[in-house]
């Protein structure tokens, strides 16, 4: 229940019934599936046998998750569709429905809401995602964006964080590092001058490579298939906190450690450029960077061959970053140089 009106002090009106007629008229297009979308008390789909359901919900806020001086509505729209996409994506699943619910701010209008569904539609219309509901709430202070994705994944070839073993090789998808360093690109803008006022230019193409990796980052739905259906995979996650966060998931869920070899973690030629510029280096930006949204994953050692010659086939990135050990082994890494130290946990931490 939300009252009908998004009344707001100075100037009501975002008139919630309209604005859900709207949204329903844009983007509420049904496959027989959809048994009931938009404009009933709940949506009814219709599962297959055969198949399970995979679900995942996010929970995004102003301030915390996302920042309007840095983002645009579309931005943080796709970005929040991509990262449930990619929720879906680390189960080996196909995504297909999804319901929104939306707190708006005194200061919200409806080309706001609209400009939001935009990105969001734009990140599920290559995998024919539908809008099949959600709810809409004035609030009295930030946005808040909430987001549930429902998919499928034929039963008994879900991927899990927890099919790791000992000897298996560790792979990920794609490149690490952008996002963060896309972030830090954003959020340093306004105050380079004086804050960075030595600091090496670097090329708009680079600029533009790590903000896009950022704000419009792909989902991986394409590649987790393909693990799953080849049964590829022992264990996945994507990578949400950062690598060395998200490895240690993988470690836990499945009891046993992992090294980790520096040297081969792939970093974009964009990145590199970023942490030369800054005097950082690339490869702490991939262990701590989260929101890669790329998939690290366990492969049998037996599999190589055949996994790499089907992810050339298919046109998928991915390199072979360490190898599981046992649990007491630890989670360490080996540096370029050949030092082998302890990975600490530096991952994006929420509530510290
Ligand atoms: P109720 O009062 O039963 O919660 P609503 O008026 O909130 O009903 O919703 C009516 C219909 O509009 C439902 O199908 C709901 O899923 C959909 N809906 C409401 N808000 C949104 C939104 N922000 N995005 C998409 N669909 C929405
Ligand atoms: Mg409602």
């Amino acid at each position: 229940m939300a009252s009908p009106v998004l009344r707001t002090k100075a100037r009501p009106t975002i008139h919630e019934f309209d604005l859900i007629r709207a949204l329903h008229r844009r983007h509420g297009h049904r496959t027989p599936s959809v048994i009931q979308g938009i404009g009933d008390d709940a949506a009814i789909i219709a599962s297959r046998a055969g198949q399970w359901t995979v679900l995942t919900t996010d929970l995004l806020t102003e301030g915390v998750h996302f920042d309007l001086r840095t983002a645009t509505m579309a931005d943080i729209g796709f970005r929040a569709a991509a990262a449930n996409l990619s929720d879906i994506a680390a189960m080996g699943g196909t995504p297909q429905h999804l319901l929104v619910a939306l707190a708006i701010p005194r200061t919200g209008t409806s080309r706001h809401v609209h400009q939001l569904y935009r990105g969001m539609m734009t990140a599920c219309r290559p995998h024919h995602v539908e809008l099949i509901g959600g709810d809409t709430s004035a609030s009295s202070g930030k946005w808040f964006l909430s987001m549930t994705l429902i998919g499928r994944v034929p039963s008994r070839k879900a991927l899990f964080r927890s099919g790791a073993r000992i000897g298996d090789l560790l792979y990920v998808t794609g490149t690490i590092g952008d996002s963060l360093a896309g972030l830090r690109l954003l959020n340093e803008a306004p105050y380079r001058a004086k804050r960075h006022p030595r600091t090496v230019a670097l090329s708009t193409r680079h600029r533009q490579f790590l903000i896009g990796r950022h704000l419009r980052p792909t989902a991986r739905v394409a590649e987790g298939q393909w693990l799953s259906t080849h049964r590829f995979a022992t264990a996945t996650i994507d990578i949400s906190d950062g690598l060395s966060g998200d490895l240690r998931h993988i470690c836990e869920e499945s009891h046993v450690g992992a090294d980790l070899d520096l040297g081969a973690l792939p970093l974009s030629p964009a990145c590199h450029a970023y942490a030369a510029s800054r005097k950082l280096d690339p490869v702490d930006l991939a262990l701590t960077g989260g929101e890669d949204y790329e998939l690290l994953f366990t492969v049998a050692p037996r599999q190589r061959p055949r996994l790499e010659q089907s992810a050339l086939k298919q046109g998928f990135s991915l390199t072979c970053i360490g190898k599981i050990h046992p649990l007491r082994f630890g989670v360490q890494a080996l540096s370029p140089h050949g030092r082998r130290h302890r990975l600490v946990n530096t991952s994006y931490k929420h509530f510290t």
